[in-house]
């Protein structure tokens, strides 16, 4: 069957003046300027689905385009994705959740048939759990188990939507089939008519689940209870709920890869005064009833929906071991952290689900953005290369330069036209083929260049300079690597270590996408002595994230200068480039956020004169 095209159904286009602008928010929108006239036509024309072969015949009928510009057009509009395979289907009851996964760069088709295969139980059907199977059910949850023991009460309805007053004093999980069968007749619903009494009510009722939603707080062993069950049978589940007037969702227990309940349980607000059960357990308020409002009922289980729903499509869940706490009357968010204890029991477990963060094409991703930005668009140009053109000083004789890391090679030509014999090592096959390639207009010195990484090859050579850029950061061990580089160094040599700003490192920006651009509000300095490998994204001078995950270590300053002084150098003077202010308008995304916070240190080093040999 031929294939059919048609514009996004998610995307608004306009054309205005001469531009056609698509879609409105990164990373989604793209504007053409200088669009040609019949633009416009071709792509109304594929506002519905379209074969190629219907649109060259449009084409030629409509435009004075010869057959081969058609062709070019038509694969232009394909490779930018303006046009894309289409088999939207409006009168599809998933649809409109089909567009979110696409936008979201879900397979839609699958996003669909992987979530109708899933089953998810809930315990307790109360204000969260009866939203939390609302949505559920209205996005084709294949299977929802729902347990509850207690009938309707009129003061629930406030925020129990599910339920209508003429079903109070009926059974909650009874009525909750009846309705949600009203709004799914598609899916399969297993009420349980029982409240919580031990574990057994998870054996009995919810093993086969590939998540389970827990929303109650009594009786004082349900933590315990669904925490042994879930290691038992291998779900996930995520608690959901409120303390006071904040909500709470998480933390999002996955079996063998986050903190389990055992792992944490010490650490609530009580036990720091007591770990006796019997104590913990009695409250003597014996009319104690937490307030439960409406709205933020349904922001928590909305919440605790979408990290359902992404939990079983694989996505990045925000609450894997975590907390989240909204506070209902400004919407500040906390974050609190569950870490692995070790040796607890689910040390010996092993997660049944793949991890979903996945790092291992992100080097090659680093490789190729680099190429494509480091001339000038880049940190590296704005800050660096002039900090480094001023710490290099040519010798009267040779100078020898071990530029380790030089990507590109921006600073390896810089020198080598100085007249400098500089070898150049990177583990990047492909950023050295650019270098060699610049390397043949040197009328100077010379560029040598060694394919390989710091730690394993052998270079029997002594250098004035030593250059090493950002390499540090991606090893997890560095002391061997400097007491190598102390061994090729002259003993006047000079070893100059670029690494990412520990205090950048630390933490992140929080931004905001308003007014047409991407908007730097704080950052956020979040775990600065916290050493040890840490994620990071990379964005482009527009702000826009083009790597969502690279893998790097953190260290602090301290421990830099540590082991620097461990390995036989000394110190001579550090640096923390800032940009010149004439960035801000060629960069100005750049220059907002290296002007606000240091990006990177530069350490200038020499040997410790008892190690000059
Ligand atoms: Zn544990």
């Amino acid at each position: 069957m031929e294939d059919y095209y048609q514009l996004k159904v998610y995307s608004r286009i306009h054309k205005l003046q001469n531009n056609i602008a698509i879609g409105s928010m990164p990373p989604h929108a793209l504007v053409i300027e200088d669009a040609p006239e019949y633009l416009s036509d071709v792509l109304r024309f594929f506002s519905s689905k379209k074969t190629i072969k219907e649109a060259e015949v449009y084409l030629s009928e409509n435009t004075n385009l010869s057959s081969k510009e058609i062709n070019l057009l038509l694969n232009d509009l394909m490779e930018n994705e303006i046009i894309v395979k289409s088999n939207y289907d409006p009168n599809n009851r998933y649809s409109r959740h089909s567009l979110y996964y696409e936008m979201i760069d879900t397979n839609a088709g699958d996003a669909q048939k992987i979530l109708a295969e899933k089953t998810v139980g809930l315990v307790g059907m109360g204000g969260i759990g009866s939203n939390v199977a609302m949505n559920l059910a209205a996005a084709g949850v294949g299977k929802l188990i729902f347990s509850d023991g207690d009938t309707i009460e009129i003061s629930n309805l406030t925020r129990q939507y599910l339920y209508k007053e003429n079903q109070v004093g009926q059974s909650k999980v009874e009525s909750a089939k009846k309705q949600l069968q009203l709004l799914n007749s598609e899916i399969e619903l297993i009420p349980v008519c029982e409240s919580i009494s031990g574990e057994e009510l998870f054996d009995n009722h919810f093993s086969e689940c590939d998540f389970v939603v827990l929303s109650a707080d009594s009786p004082f062993f349900i933590h315990e209870w669904i925490n042994n069950a879930a290691l038992k049978y291998g779900f996930s589940y995520s608690n959901a709920g409120y303390i006071e007037t904040y909500g709470a969702i998480g933390p999002l227990v996955i079996p063998g890869e986050t903190a389990c309940y055992e792992c944490y349980k010490d650490k609530g607000d009580l036990y720091q005064f007591s770990d006796n059960k019997a104590e913990l357990s009695v409250n003597l308020n014996e009319s104690f009833q937490a307030p439960s409002y409406g709205p933020l009922n349904a922001m928590v289980s909305s919440i605790q929906a979408n990290e359902v729903i992404r939990f079983l499509l694989g996505l990045k869940t925000k609450t894997s071991g975590k907390r989240l706490l909204i506070n209902s009357e400004n919407y500040k968010i906390h974050e609190e952290k569950y870490e692995k204890k070790n040796n607890c029991l689910c040390s010996d477990i092993k997660c049944k689900y793949p991890s979903v963060v996945s790092v291992s094409n992100s080097e090659k991703q680093l490789h190729e953005v680099y190429i494509e930005e480091r001339e000038s668009d880049s940190f590296n140009s704005i800050l660096l290369d002039k900090t480094m053109s001023k710490l290099v000083k040519m010798n009267k004789g040779e100078t020898k330069i071990l530029d380790i890391g030089c990507a590109t090679g921006e600073q390896a030509l810089h020198f080598a036209n100085k007249g400098a014999k500089v070898t150049a090592v990177d583990i990047s096959n492909d950023m050295l083929k650019v270098l060699d390639k610049k390397a043949n207009n040197i009328n100077a010195g010379s560029v040598k260049t060694v394919l390989g990484n710091i730690e394993s090859i052998e270079i029997n050579d002594k250098f004035n300079y030593i250059l090493c850029n950002n390499i540090l950061d991606y090893l997890p061990e560095i002391n061997n690597t400097l007491r190598k580089l102390n061994a090729l160094l002259e003993n006047e040599g000079t070893l100059i270590i670029t690494i990412p700003h520990p205090i950048k490192d630390g933490g992140g920006w929080r931004k905001e996408y308003y007014n047409g651009k991407w908007n730097y509000e704080e950052f956020i300095l979040k775990d600065y002595f916290n050493e040890g490998s840490i994620e990071k994204s990379r964005e482009d001078k527009n702000g826009e994230t083009v790597i969502k995950s690279i893998k790097t270590y953190h260290r602090t300053t301290e421990t830099y200068f540590n082991s620097f002084s461990d390995a036989g150098f000394k110190i001579v003077s550090l640096l923390e480039p800032q940009p010149i202010s004439r960035v801000s308008e060629t960069h100005p995304i750049l220059f907002e956020k290296c002007s606000r916070i240091p990006y990177f240190q530069v350490f200038v080093l020499k040997k410790e004169d008892r190690y000059a040999i």
